[in-house]
């Protein structure tokens, strides 16, 4: 056990690792605050890590000990490379995390006029208690993709000076027949509708709201209303995130499952400089809807870069590859439900994630008797233990609330099909999936302090 987990890590402090904490904590509420699509993401990370000297790897001819590259999978998708001392067949160190969110996408046909109000019409995306999106500041993030090719980058609704949107609830007044209604169906998936205009344009006789919205897209982004079928437009909670807490020791803010788990992992490669066995951080997409589709988890693209990565460095075999993965050891990281004082009864509480106790480390997921759990090796979880140990990170056990209460599933599984060591570890998260999803800041630190510690010592 590290001295840090004999109390709450804030009383561990030194009054300069306090400021370390809550200097690492700015840098990663800007970057949640700028960054709320998997695009956004993906170019962020790479933005940074070209800064600190890495690569494209599809742009190199070799790759030897001591490189640092990267993988852009689609813009949507990225596997970040430290390149070790030792063969890539004698496996790799990889830190695994998702950057898709929880949020409303717009549907393929979203714009509409009714009675001169100009709506966008959408389909949620992950797990959403839809009660929780409505009457709030909302924005949208995207782009849209023309028919020459040309990828035009959207963001309306995040500078001070320019306008929101959102989707509107149903004064209590009139909501006597709404308020009889199951949670689940307060507010029905169809009815998440977002307000876009009111001012009809006055050369158009009908539809004439819809009219002045598609004359306002063109002038600004050069679209036609045919362009929203090949668009990918995220409708995401508008504005910063924000200290939280009168102590500032947390973090309020959107799309922290699991883009705490995402940056944390992405500093911690930028800062491990030297490696015997080649270090990952791999951030994926999707794994709010199954991890499918090209840049999931599901989806081989980590294999097939490491078969590219191994052809660089001349070890070009089906063998080496399916060693290299075999030999692997992986944190898979993603968020954890933190232990919350209003809804106790569905914690156990010897077992559940607690604010500033750490990073939170999961040996089995999965619901209804582990079902679909990666279930970690005990080998596996002691020798991060003695890692953690030696460097004094904060750390804790849980599962994602008492037995049958629910569950949750992660990409831990997926990567333990090459049959390499994988545990599912992460930060502890209140109101997760919420619009506004809450961590603390010590957990933020002690995650990028358990990754470093993985990669040094694994
Ligand atoms: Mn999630
Ligand atoms: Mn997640």
């Amino acid at each position: 056990m590290s001295e840090k987990n004999k109390k709450n890590a804030w009383l561990s402090y030194s009054e300069s690792e306090t400021e370390a904490v809550m200097q690492f904590a700015e840098g990663y509420r800007q970057f949640i605050s700028e960054n709320k699509t998997e695009r956004e993401c993906v170019a962020s990370v790479i933005k940074k890590a070209e800064s600190l000297g890495f690569r494209n790897l599809c742009e190199m001819d070799c790759v030897k000990a001591g490189d640092a590259v990267y993988y852009n999978m689609m813009g949507k998708a990225l596997a970040l490379f430290r390149i070790g001392t030792k063969p890539l067949s004698e496996g790799m160190k990889i830190l695994g995390a998702h950057i898709d969110s929880p949020r409303l996408d717009l549907k393929q046909n979203p714009l509409y006029e009714d009675t001169e109000i100009a709506l966008f019409d959408t389909h949620y995306y992950g797990g959403v208690k839809k009660y929780q999106w409505v009457a709030q500041p909302m924005a949208i993030h995207g782009v849209v993709v023309k028919t020459d090719g040309t990828v035009v980058p959207v963001v309306i609704g995040e500078a001070e000076d320019e306008p929101v949107v959102g989707i509107s609830d149903l004064l209590i007044h009139l909501a006597a027949d709404q308020l009889q209604k199951k949670a689940a169906n307060v507010i029905e998936g169809e009815d998440l509708n977002v307000t876009v205009a009111s001012i009809p344009l006055s050369t158009e006789e009908k539809d004439a709201v819809k009219a002045n919205v598609l004359k306002i897209l063109k002038e600004r982004y050069g679209m036609e209303e045919e362009d929203f079928s090949s668009a990918e437009l995220e409708v995401v909670p508008a504005g910063k995130a924000k200290n939280y807490g009168i102590d500032t020791s947390m973090i309020i803010g959107y799309g922290q499952d699991d883009r705490v788990c995402a940056y944390t992992s992405a500093e911690a490669l930028f800062d491990c400089t030297q490696t015997d066995r080649t270090a990952v951080c791999l951030l994926v997409d999707k794994e709010e809807i199954g991890s499918v589709g090209a840049t999931g988890m599901h989806s081989r693209f980590f294999e097939n870069c490491v078969a590219e990565l191994l052809a660089r460095m001349g070890e070009e075999s089906e063998l080496a590859l399916r060693r290299a993965l075999q030999n692997s050891h992986m944190l898979s990281s993603d968020v954890s439900a933190a232990f919350d004082p209003n809804y106790a009864s569905v914690f156990e509480k010897k077992n559940a994630a607690y604010f500033g106790k750490g990073l939170v480390f999961n040996k089995y997921t999965g619901s209804r008797g582990k079902s679909g759990s990666n279930d970690a090796n005990p080998e596996f979880y002691a020798a991060i233990r003695r890692a953690l140990d030696l460097h004094n990170v904060a750390y804790q056990t849980a599962e994602l609330g008492k037995v049958d209460q629910g569950g949750g599933g992660t990409i831990a599984y997926i990567m333990a099909n090459y049959g390499m060591n994988v545990i599912d570890s992460g930060v502890a998260v209140q109101n997760m999936h919420a619009p506004w999803e809450v961590t603390s800041k010590a957990d933020i630190y002690e995650a990028y302090l358990g990754y470093l510690a993985f990669l040094r010592e694994i």
